[in-house]
């Protein structure tokens, strides 16, 4: 039996935690964390996040507000809006929801936003902080991952994390912030030789690779603890009767909804040989959130202590 590692449990931990922390912080800076997100463009699944990140905010009595210039908008145009954020004193944190308007210099927008004002933590500056283990934010997702597997006890000094996925968002950061809990750590890619077998090493594995149900019995170490990261959309009844089996609930749920989420694990290989493991949905996602959450709430702790 594997212990499944419960996002939505730990992210309500977290959430109740950092309410009294936003009370204080509220009264010493007699107004409210502050957080801005820039919504660019007409992305659907932006909509659904951006409202599920200010939902939080408010329930938090963080105050946020949410930019949507169109999809014409231009690199120039959003560069003034980040700086006009960037020089509001009741801002403390600044989201640009991603991906941007395709005519955009995304990486340009990104590095205008103020290293103090950056709750994605992707700044190049809070990067370095990252590496070099000063304070400052942390990628939301990857801090998450910590914090689950600090709550579930899992140790993480000196065991072997593999980290399968190299992008900034995810796999790199996650893969520092295992170094930083002392664990012995391997960044896997697409073109990594063998990765059945480095992945077999990992007492902890870190799956962020963008590929549904692509980790399977042959890459986990019996017992490991396994963390998926992925989020996939099936669309073909097959492809999930296949991947969960024709017995599974999945399967009457895809005929609700015409679709279903898969991680990058197999659910049911995966389950049997892990030790430990994220759901999906319900393992990492709702961390992301919460974390974010987080950023802002200790981005306003040190705008009232400066
Ligand atoms: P990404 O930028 O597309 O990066 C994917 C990584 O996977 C790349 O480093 C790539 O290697 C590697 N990869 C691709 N095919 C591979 C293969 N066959 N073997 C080994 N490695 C392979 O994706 P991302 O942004 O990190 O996201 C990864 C997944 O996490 C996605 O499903 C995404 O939706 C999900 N995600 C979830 C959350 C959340 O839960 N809140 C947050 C962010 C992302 P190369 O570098 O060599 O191309």
């Amino acid at each position: 039996m594997h212990t499944l590692l419960d996002g939505n449990r730990v992210r309500d931990q977290i959430l109740e935690e950092l309410r009294p922390r936003a009370e204080q912080v509220t009264r010493a800076l007699g107004r409210p964390p502050g957080l801005a997100v820039i919504r660019a463009g007409d992305n659907a699944a932006s909509e659904v996040y951006v409202r599920n990140k200010t939902r939080a905010a408010a329930a938090l009595g963080i105050w946020s507000e949410t930019l949507t210039p169109p999809e014409s908008v231009t690199t120039c145009e959003l560069l003034s809006m980040v700086e006009a954020l960037n020089r509001r004193p009741d801002i403390d944190g600044i989201l640009v929801q991603l991906p941007l308007p395709s005519g955009v210099d995304a990486q340009q927008v990104l590095l205008a936003v103020d290293p103090a004002k950056d709750v994605d933590g992707f700044h190049p500056v809070n990067v370095g902080n990252l590496s070099t283990g000063r304070e400052g934010p942390r990628p939301c997702t990857p801090a998450g991952i910590i914090e689950l597997l600090r709550r579930y006890n899992i140790a993480m000094a000196g065991k072997r994390a593999v980290v399968v996925g190299r992008s900034d968002i995810v796999g790199k950061p996650v893969a520092m912030l295992l170094l930083q809990e002392n664990a012995t750590v391997t960044i896997a890619h697409s073109k990594t030789e063998n990765l059945a077998e480095v992945c077999r090493e990992a007492e902890i594995l870190v799956a962020a690779i963008g590929r549904a149900a692509f980790l399977g019995a042959a890459h986990i170490r019996p017992g490991a603890t396994v963390i998926d990261v992925g989020i996939n959309r099936l669309t073909s009844r097959d492809e999930v009767v296949r991947i969960f089996g024709a017995d599974s609930p999945r399967v009457a749920t895809f005929d609700q909804k015409g679709s279903v989420l898969v991680g990058d694990v197999h659910p049911v290989e995966g389950a049997d040989a892990a030790g430990a493991w994220t759901p999906v949905p319900g393992g990492v996602g709702p961390l992301t959130i919460a974390m974010l959450m987080r950023n802002t709430v200790e981005a306003a702790e040190r705008h009232a202590r400066f």
